[in-house]
């Protein structure tokens, strides 16, 4: 199992500086997300020893559990829904949190300090699909973006999308959500702080398009873990 993880990092790495260098950029400008939900500890443990640092959950307890079995320092991202009674332990166990796309979860995150602010990335609609999280709007944006900059508990970093699920990875509609996500990026960044750097787009099946659109951060689990179920 180790070996296969190892393995599978390898390949990703390898593909992810192909697209990187279509882009006219280096490795070093996108960030790999493993999304080691569903995985074990022992699986994460084999990603970690593979050079793994920053990993994906989109469950609060879960990763509370594993990520306090692990030890080791790592970079843990909320990526799903956060309930608003599990806001608590989400300020406690994320160090960076996707998936804001409402008012009420940054309230209820912000009742919880900490000592470090926690990086939040605004979720973006980009498909259209009502079976998806995330912001519509412009208007609905920027007035989040506000939400964020006005509560000191967050260090706003950027904007994260997913497409629409497709067998082709590299669609002309999935091009287009991630194209539209890196536009928007560009027309906040003007009135944004320094630290808004951070464009996260790309899955298992599609992060090479992502790259090529201008992605600085890819969340990848399957093509990482292989599928989610199989052990
Ligand atoms: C599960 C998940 C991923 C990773 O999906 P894979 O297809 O397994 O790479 C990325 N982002 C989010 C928000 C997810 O929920």
């Amino acid at each position: 199992m180790d070996q296969d993880i190892v393995d599978r990092i390898e390949t990703v790495r390898n593909r992810m500086a192909a697209a990187v260098s279509r882009s006219g950029r280096e490795l070093q400008d996108v960030t790999l997300v493993a999304v080691s939900k569903t995985r074990t500890v022992e699986e994460i443990r084999a990603a970690y020893r593979a050079g793994m640092r920053h990993f994906g959950e989109n469950r609060v307890a879960e990763a509370a559990d594993k990520f306090g079995e692990l030890a080791d320092p790592a970079v843990i991202h909320g990526i799903g829904h956060i309930q608003r009674n599990k806001a608590a332990l989400a300020a406690s166990v994320f160090d960076w949190i996707q998936s804001i796309d409402k008012e009420s979860t940054l309230a209820a995150l912000a009742r919880h300090r900490r000592d470090t602010p926690i990086k939040v990335l605004l979720e973006v609609n980009t498909s259209g699909e009502s079976t998806k999280h995330g912001v519509r709007g412009d208007d609905e944006l920027r007035a989040l973006r506000d939400a964020v900059l006005s509560e000191p508990g967050f260090e706003l970093r950027g904007l994260m999308t997913m497409a629409p699920f497709s067998d082709d990875g590299a669609s002309p509609e999935v091009r287009r959500c991630f194209s539209d996500l890196r536009e928007l990026f560009l027309t906040l960044a003007p009135d944004a702080p320094k630290s808004f750097d951070t464009i996260s787009m790309g899955m298992s099946n599609d992060f090479e398009t992502a790259i090529e659109e201008g992605a600085t951060m890819v969340r990848i689990g399957t093509a990482i873990f292989g599928r989610r179920g199989e052990r």
